[in-house]
């Protein structure tokens, strides 16, 4: 350690898709999130993460490789795979060579091959889990480095933690903002808003429906890992008016998504906390979101959005027409008071200084 409680802490990224690009999903943000919280408490912070990986104000390493393919598309008893050339791989090895540089290492990947290798470095590894349960060879080697690590995973929501057999032992972490890149607006547009990746977990052919019947126009914000997914979705739905705005910036995301009305969250898995709530909320944008996962334990049913049966369409329809009932300016008061970016990096320190001093 440099001194006080200061850490060196190395990051190791997402595999699935270079920092900025949006295939890793909520991940990048809350990766640049964490580091600047760290950084802005005093806090060393190198990111090892993958080739054209851009994120600003974090100092990043660039490492050459075959991304990762996404464990969601995989089931249950999916095997471990590793492309030729893994980034994966080469993102490990380098971190292996150049840990002793550092006091702890921050995992952000949902990858079998770190949890592995945990035992076998001289530095602790923290892990920050980003999904729930997936497949049984993730929640094995998730559930062994437990065992012998007892300090070193954390998650972030509770449902998130339950979808595991060992759930009760992570450490729930949350997420936040950096609220000032927020803009409280307190005049809505008439459309409804949408932001994810544009794949079958997130369910976004809920929202279309919802809007449809509603008769407002749906905007949508996303990285679009599979255009061939998104193209049978309009063929599907041809008099719908929803429209693809692009996947933006945070800056503009947000001068976007403040102008909504609402924001919906249709998700079909267990969303791990879904950063898209609190963004909205952080504009004053009140959010409907399914009853599941993280964002039933951000919304507060009936004061900063509705919370939804599960696969409800119908009920979709009815929070819409109970949008006006949300106060905006509770909705970013909520963001303030809940999912600041300072209260984010104390909870984060204060794990991994337990994850220092107990050796792993
Ligand atoms: N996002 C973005 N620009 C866009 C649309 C989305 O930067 O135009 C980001 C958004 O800020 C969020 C992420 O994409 O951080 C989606 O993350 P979320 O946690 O909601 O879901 P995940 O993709 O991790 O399942």
């Amino acid at each position: 350690m440099k001194g006080g409680n200061r850490l060196r802490i190395l990051f190791v990224s997402t595999t699935v898709g270079a920092l900025g690009s949006g295939l890793g999903g909520g991940v990048e943000l809350t990766l640049r999130n964490i580091g600047l919280a760290l950084k802005s408490r005093g806090h060393e912070i190198t990111v090892l993460a993958p080739a054209e990986s851009i994120s600003s104000g974090l100092n990043i390493v660039q490492i050459p490789g075959e991304l990762q393919p996404t464990a969601q598309t995989q089931g249950r008893d999916a095997p471990i795979v590793l492309p030729p050339n893994s980034v994966l791989g080469n993102l490990w090895q380098t971190a292996y060579q150049q840990q002793h540089n550092y006091d702890v290492l921050l995992n952000f990947a949902y990858d079998w091959l770190p949890f592995y290798l945990t035992p076998f470095f001289d530095r602790p590894i923290a892990h920050l889990v980003s999904m729930g349960s997936l497949t049984d060879a993730m929640d094995q080697i998730i559930g062994q480095t437990l065992e012998q690590f007892p300090a070193s995973i954390g998650v972030h929501s509770k449902a998130q933690a339950e979808t595991f057999p060992f759930g009760e032992r992570c450490r729930v972490l949350g997420n936040g903002l950096d609220l000032s890149l927020y803009q409280f607006r307190a005049e809505a547009d008439r459309a409804l808003g949408w932001v994810g990746r544009i794949a079958p977990e997130k369910g976004i052919e809920d929202a279309i429906e919802a809007a449809q019947q509603t008769g407002l126009p749906l905007k949508i914000w996303g990285a679009m890992p599979d255009k061939d997914y998104w193209r049978s979705i309009c063929e599907r739905h041809p008099n719908a008016v929803f429209s693809y705005e692009g996947f933006l910036s945070t800056e503009q995301l947000q001068r976007s998504l403040g102008q909504c009305r609402g924001l919906l969250m249709t998700p079909k898995w267990v969303e791990a906390f879904g950063n898209v709530a609190i963004e909205a909320l952080a504009c004053g944008v009140p959010v409907i979101a399914y009853r599941r996962g993280g964002p039933a334990e951000i919304v507060q049913d009936g004061r900063t959005g509705w919370l939804v049966e599960p696969d409800s369409v119908s009920g979709l329809v009815d929070a819409i027409q109970k949008l006006d009932k949300i106060d905006r300016q509770i909705c970013r008061l909520s963001a303030e008071q809940n999912y600041s970016m300072q209260a984010m990096g104390e909870r984060v320190e204060g794990w991994l200084l337990g994850v220092v001093g107990s050796g792993g």
